[in-house]
C-alpha cells in the first residue's frame, strides 16, 4: 500500500469549498456569492481598463526579481497605506516587502513572529494573536501553520448586525493579556462589512497603548470598500500617527483585480530606524526560504499604476466605479426583499460595507438556498455583494423570502 494510505483527507476549506460545489452544479441558473471576487453586471470577471492597458507594455524580461520584490512598487505600497506625508516614511522607519498578496504578507508576517516576537521577559510562553470573532476564515490557519496560537476577541453583534463595540473595548481590555498581537480589519471586515467608526478606532487605539498590544493590519479593501483611497486607510493612519510599532499587509487582489497575479505588500512599522535593516534581512530570509522571490508580473503592474499620475487617477476613477456598483447591488437587494415584504429588518445590507454582505441567513437557510435555488454563500450566511447584478438580484431576493417564510 501507499505511503500516504493512512494520510485523512482535510475538511474543505469554508469559502473554496462552497466555490467547488458550485462548479460542480450542472444546474444552468446558478449563482455563486461564495468567494470574494468582483463580476461586473453581467457576471463576468472584470480586468481593470487601466490594468489592461499597461499589461500592453512589453515585460523588459523573465529575470528573477530580488526577494523583496521590487523596490519602487514597496515603496509606493507604503505611502498608499500610511499616506503620503506619514512621518514613519519620512523617518525612514518602515520596512516594506512583496509579498504573495495579502495572505502570503499575513503568512511571512505571523513566520517573523514567531521568530522573533518574545516582548515579555517574564513569560517564555509565545504571545497570542487575537482576531476578530467572525473573521476571515483564513486568519486562524495562516497564524497557526506558523506555529502561533490563535484567540479571538469580540467583534460582532448578531442582533444588531453591527460592531459590538462595548463588548470589544471590554474584551480587548479584561481579556487580551498584554502584548498580544491583535488583527484589526483595516476597513470593510471580512465577513460582516461592518467597520468600527472613527470614535471606535480612537479608543481602540487607545487601549492597545494602555495594553502595549503589538497590531497587525489586514488590509485587503483599499478603496474598494468606499471608492476612496484615503478614507479607507482612516483607521491605518490614525494608528500611524500615534508612533507605535505595527505591521501592515496590504493586498491588490480586490482593488486592481489582480487576483491571481499574488499582489501585495508586508509592511513594519517600527519605533525607530534601529532595527530597520535587521528587520528587512530577516524578512528576506524566510521569504528566501519559503519561495525565494515573489512573482514579478503582477507587481510591475502595480507599479506602475501607482507611480505615474495618470494611471494613478485612471486607477481611482474605477476604484469609484466598483464601490458604486457594489452599492447599488445592496441597495437593489435591500429594496427588492422590502418590496416582497420579507420578514425581517433587512437594512444592515445597505449600511454593511465592501464586498461582502452578513445577511443574518442561518446554515439551514444558507443551505436550503443551494439545494433549493443554486445559490451558492458560505454557510456564515455570507453573501458577496460583487456577485449579484441587476439580472440576479431579484433571483436572490425570492430565494432569500422562500428561505425565511
Ligand atoms: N484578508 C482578508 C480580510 C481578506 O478578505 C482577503 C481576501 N479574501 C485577504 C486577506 C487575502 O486575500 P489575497 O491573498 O487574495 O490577497
Amino acid at each position: 500500500s501507499s505511503l500516504w494510505s493512512h494520510v485523512p483527507s482535510a475538511p474543505p476549506d469554508s469559502i473554496l469549498g462552497i466555490a467547488n460545489l458550485y462548479r460542480k452544479d450542472p444546474e444552468k441558473k446558478k449563482l455563486n456569492l461564495s468567494v470574494g471576487a468582483y463580476r461586473d453586471d453581467n457576471g463576468n470577471p472584470c480586468i481593470l481598463r487601466v490594468v489592461r492597458k499597461v499589461e500592453q507594455e512589453p515585460a523588459p524580461d523573465h529575470e528573477y526579481i530580488p526577494m523583496a520584490g521590487i523596490s519602487l512598487f514597496c515603496q509606493a505600497a507604503a505611502k498608499l497605506i500610511l499616506g503620503e506625508n506619514a512621518s514613519s516614511i519620512a523617518e525612514k522607519r518602515v520596512v516594506t516587502v512583496q509579498s504573495l498578496s495579502g495572505t502570503g504578507a499575513l503568512r511571512v508576517g505571523a513566520e517573523f513572529l514567531y521568530r522573533f516576537y518574545h516582548p515579555n521577559p517574564a513569560n517564555t510562553e509565545k504571545p497570542r494573536v487575537y482576531i476578530p470573532r467572525p473573521s476571515w476564515g483564513n486568519h486562524r490557519k495562516v497564524f497557526e501553520s506558523a506555529g502561533l496560537k490563535v484567540s479571538e476577541y469580540t467583534y460582532f453583534d448578531p442582533v444588531t448586525c453591527d460592531v459590538d463595540a462595548k463588548g470589544l473595548l471590554e474584551d480587548l481590555k479584561n481579556n487580551v493579556p498584554s502584548y498580544s498581537v491583535i488583527v484589526l480589519h483595516a476597513c470593510a471586515h471580512n465577513p460582516t462589512g461592518a467597520d468600527p467608526s472613527e470614535e471606535l478606532w480612537k479608543e481602540i487605539l487607545q487601549v492597545v497603548l494602555q495594553k502595549q498590544l503589538l497590531v497587525f493590519f489586514d488590509s485587503a479593501y483599499q478603496g474598494f470598500a468606499s471608492g476612496d483611497l484615503e478614507k479607507d486607510a482612516f483607521a491605518v493612519r490614525l494608528f500611524e500617527q500615534s508612533g507605535i510599532e505595527m505591521l501592515v499587509a496590504q493586498s491588490f487582489a480586490k482593488n486592481m483585480g489582480l487576483y491571481g497575479e499574488r499582489v501585495g505588500a508586508l509592511s513594519f512599522i517600527c519605533k525607530d530606524t534601529c532595527p530597520v535593516d535587521a528587520v528587512q534581512s530577516q524578512l528576506e530570509t524566510i521569504i528566501r526560504s519559503m519561495y525565494s522571490s515573489p512573482p514579478a508580473n503582477g507587481a510591475r503592474i502595480a507599479c506602475r499604476i501607482l507611480n505615474d499620475p495618470q494611471l494613478f487617477q485612471e486607477w481611482k476613477q474605477e476604484l469609484v466605479e466598483m464601490s458604486a456598483r457594489i452599492q447599488n447591488m445592496r441597495k437593489l437587494l435591500y429594496e427588492a426583499l422590502v418590496s416582497r415584504k420579507t420578514p425581517g429588518d433587512w437594512s444592515h445590507i445597505t449600511k454593511q460595507i465592501g464586498m461582502f454582505s452578513f445577511t443574518g441567513l442561518n446554515a439551514k437557510q444558507v443551505r436550503y438556498l443551494r439545494e433549493k435555488h443554486h445559490i451558492y454563500m458560505t454557510e456564515d450566511g455570507r453573501a458577496s455583494m460583487a456577485g449579484l447584478s441587476r439580472e440576479t438580484v431579484p433571483m436572490f431576493a425570492d430565494a432569500i423570502h422562500d428561505a425565511v417564510t
